[in-house]
């Protein structure tokens, strides 16, 4: 907002567009006037103005047509409506559609100020936090490609030389040599999935990967992200029962997110099983949405713990064995709420889980 605030009045009287703007002329305000609603919303696009004065009876276009075309041209905008008398109807009638105040009339000087300046309060309000909220978006993109560039790349590289290394193309090495540098591998790998991890938990939280929804075929995604876990259920010998359903309607959704949420949970009810454990994938056609289960005959969660298991960095004691970063599951919420959708867990310690999505 400049340091003079720009006010638009549009009204079908010049009485009180003249005396509006000998009001904003003492206040060192700048003002421009329109006679009908037409008029004023090509001043709005023009001037874009701080605060805009809308009379509600005006011929032609009504007061309550020009706020909801106003609203379309910046939702931001800060509109205060003037009412006749017994007009309140109207008013309360304009401020759903988003005006921010009202005016009955006859109002004084005073009570124009009043309310202009309350209004322009407003618009700086509404003018910082939507800064604060460019600055927010900024910070977490700077912080994405220092993330990325400057953590994971160096990560990477390293983990490179030293599979270069452990593979013997630099020469033998003594056995001792081997397991630390092993040890050192098996950490740089836990190091680039945190990374990993946080990256796409920061990517879904600005919403930016799932703002394109497209149609999508969900046994595809399921089976593909069946194949992509297999060596790991096959590492761990647990068997994978899944059978995708034929003709399975399309939902909506963005399909990088989704393999990326079945995965997070597949591959959980991998890590939390047993020995020659199972797994068991189902994908159904409720009446509103696709649902989806995974169910193992894994270790299983404490009934108190399952409130915390959605936490960011939450991971309950009797999984700490296996490595994790404690964000899979959150991302895996962040997800499915991104579609609209909901995730529950129900465990029984020793016997397994299964987790539970539903997406419309
Ligand atoms: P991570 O697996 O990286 O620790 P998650 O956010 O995916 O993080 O899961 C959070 C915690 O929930 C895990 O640490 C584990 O304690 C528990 N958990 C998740 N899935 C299962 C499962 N299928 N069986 C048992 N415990 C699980």
């Amino acid at each position: 907002m400049s340091s003079k605030p720009n006010i638009l009045i549009i009204d079908d009287d010049d009485t009180m567009l003249d005396s509006c703007s000998q009001v904003f002329a003492k206040e060192g305000y700048k003002s421009a006037t329109a006679e009908d609603g037409n008029q004023g919303l090509q001043t709005f696009r023009e001037i874009q103005p701080d605060l805009v004065l809308v009379d509600l009876k005006m011929p032609g276009k009504d007061g309550i047509q020009v706020l909801q075309e106003l609203k379309t041209i910046d939702p931001n905008c800060v509109a205060v409506v003037i009412t006749g008398y017994g007009t309140i109807q109207s008013a309360v009638e304009a401020m759903k559609h988003g005006a921010y105040d009202f005016l009955p009339k006859p109002f004084t000087p005073d009570e124009l100020r009043f309310i202009v300046r309350r209004g322009l309060e407003r618009r700086r309000y509404i003018i910082e936090t939507e800064s604060l909220r460019r600055d927010k978006e900024m910070m977490r993109k700077n912080f994405v490609s220092l993330v990325s560039h400057e953590l994971r790349s160096p990560l990477a590289a390293v983990q490179q030389n030293l599979i270069v290394i452990l593979g013997g193309l630099s020469g033998d090495l003594p056995e001792e040599t081997k397991k630390i540098l092993q040890r050192m591998s098996h950490r740089i790998k836990g190091l680039i999935s945190l990374i990993n991890d946080w990256l796409n938990l920061s990517r879904i939280e600005s919403g930016e990967m799932t703002v394109h929804m497209k149609p999508v075929r969900l046994p595809e995604i399921l089976t593909e992200v069946v194949d992509l876990v297999q060596p790991l259920a096959d590492e761990n010998k647990v068997v994978i029962d899944w059978h995708p359903p034929v003709d399975f309607p399309t939902i909506l959704g963005n399909r990088e997110t989704l393999q990326m949420l079945f995965t997070n949970l597949i591959h959980n009810a991998i890590k939390y099983n047993k020995t020659n454990g199972k797994v068991f994938i189902t994908l159904e056609n409720t009446e509103h949405h696709a649902k989806v289960t995974v169910k193992d005959t894994g270790i299983g969660i404490p009934q108190e713990k399952l409130p915390l298991i959605f936490e960011q960095f939450y991971r309950a004691k009797e999984g700490k064995r296996v490595e994790g970063s404690g964000l899979g599951l959150s991302i895996a919420k962040k997800i499915v709420e991104a579609h609209q959708g909901t995730i529950d867990a129900e465990s029984e310690v020793g016997k397994g889980t299964v987790f539970t999505v539903w997406l419309p």
